[in-house]
């Protein structure tokens, strides 16, 4: 394979008998057989091919082989949110009586999902805290059978040592997954540090625009097949339209990111020790406190910084109710900025207890730093900093 900006511009799953150079949509249900025995050998897996746009089709095809050389991965499956990944890369993996040990700081639904659904069918969870890594053997249950973890986490962005969650998974016969939605490939690849399963939300950066839905699950082979028998029975399937619009702007993330990571770091580097801000959180600024680990395991910090804003949920709420550009939106990875007060939104499932154990306070904002010039960004926020006083 090549580098990694012309894998995902020249990767093409196929190419129909008109010759096109751009990927044509394939809106069709199914795919015609030449003989019923050709329909046999397929249904037989003797002979591969597309049968049915519940299993597999040229759009989604594309989209995973894309993400696959970005991630480095052997195989995958593409659905239809980044729910449904999350959910099918358990659900699939692990049976009644298993336990995972995830790292506390989670999307909001993946918590949903570990805390109040597998627990309906005896699959039970336990947080580990970022803090406290050494302690983490003791977590370990004799039916651990998977380490869940998120990083850079959302809202929080706590980092997570890769190279150590690998070996610790490693150590104890765990499937390591790695919901590597706020890094994308472009800045981090789980599967070099030993991840099992690479988990996304496409529809946040590798989307990029806001616009479609999307999620995919890759892995080695084995497990893949897996997870592909469980999406295949259960029909988490993403549309084939989706799969184009994303598979279209894999072709554009590696210069996308250097976008938004150039822009995020100097947003942050500009409100950094702003009167008005408690703490700005970003990856790359050396005053995030995991900056070195941070600095090791990403190319660039990301394109999401959180400021916690002095004045709590009163100062929080004026604040992004005076911004005039950025968007006030629950997506984040798109070309437009967006703010989100995750207390109240995102997170607000959360008891109070456990956001304060996952850093998301009241007067915490997530900014998505999109695309536009960053110096209408900065005169945005500062603007709206200081007609929220
Ligand atoms: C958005 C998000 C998800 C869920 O993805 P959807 O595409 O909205 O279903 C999962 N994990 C993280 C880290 C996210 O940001």
């Amino acid at each position: 394979m090549s580098r990694f900006e012309t894998d995902a511009i020249r990767i093409n799953a196929s190419k129909s008998i008109q010759r096109e150079h751009s990927s044509p949509i394939y809106l069709t249900s199914s795919f015609t057989f030449d003989s019923a025995e050709e329909a046999r050998q397929m249904f037989a897996e003797e002979i591969e091919g597309n049968i049915y746009s519940r299993y597999s089709n040229p759009n989604s095809s594309d989209l995973i082989q894309k993400v696959c050389a970005a991630e480095g991965t052997e195989s995958g499956i593409a659905t239809s949110s980044g729910m449904a990944a999350m959910f099918g890369s358990i659900a699939s993996l692990l049976q009644q009586g298993d336990h995972i040990l995830a790292s506390r700081s989670l999307f909001g639904s993946t918590h949903q999902l570990l805390t109040r659904i597998f627990p309906k069918w005896g699959i039970t969870s336990t947080y580990g805290d970022i803090s406290d890594f050494q302690h983490w053997d003791k977590l370990i249950q004799p039916n651990t059978k998977m380490l869940f973890i998120e990083t850079p986490s959302n809202p929080g962005l706590e980092i997570i040592d890769l190279e150590w969650a690998g070996k610790f998974a490693a150590a104890h016969n765990l499937i390591l997954v790695v919901d590597n939605c706020f890094a994308t490939p472009y800045l981090q690849q789980p599967a070099k540090w030993g991840a099992h399963i690479v988990t996304h939300s496409a529809t946040k950066y590798i989307d990029g625009q806001g616009r479609v839905l999307g999620g995919l699950i890759l892995g080695k082979k084995e497990l893949i097949k897996e997870v592909e028998f469980f999406t295949r029975q259960t029909g988490p399937s993403i549309s084939p339209f989706n799969a184009w619009i994303l598979s279209k702007s894999m072709e554009t993330l590696a210069v996308r990111m250097d976008r938004h990571c150039e822009n995020a770091l100097k947003v942050a580097s500009y409100f950094e020790g702003n009167t008005e801000i408690d703490f700005v959180k970003y990856p790359f600024l050396p005053s995030h406190p995991q900056y070195e680990l941070a600095k090791k395991q990403m190319k660039q910090g990301g394109g999401i910084i959180t400021m916690t804003l002095k004045g709590g949920l009163a100062r929080s709420q004026k604040f992004i109710d005076s911004l005039e550009m950025v968007s006030i939106t629950p997506n984040l990875g798109d070309s437009r900025s967006i703010i989100t007060h995750p207390a109240s939104t995102t997170h607000s499932k959360l008891s109070v207890e456990e956001r304060a154990k996952v850093g998301i306070s009241d007067g915490l904002v997530r900014l998505s730093v999109g695309l536009e010039h960053y110096e209408d960004i900065i005169q945005d926020v500062e603007r709206a900093l200081e007609k929220s006083k």
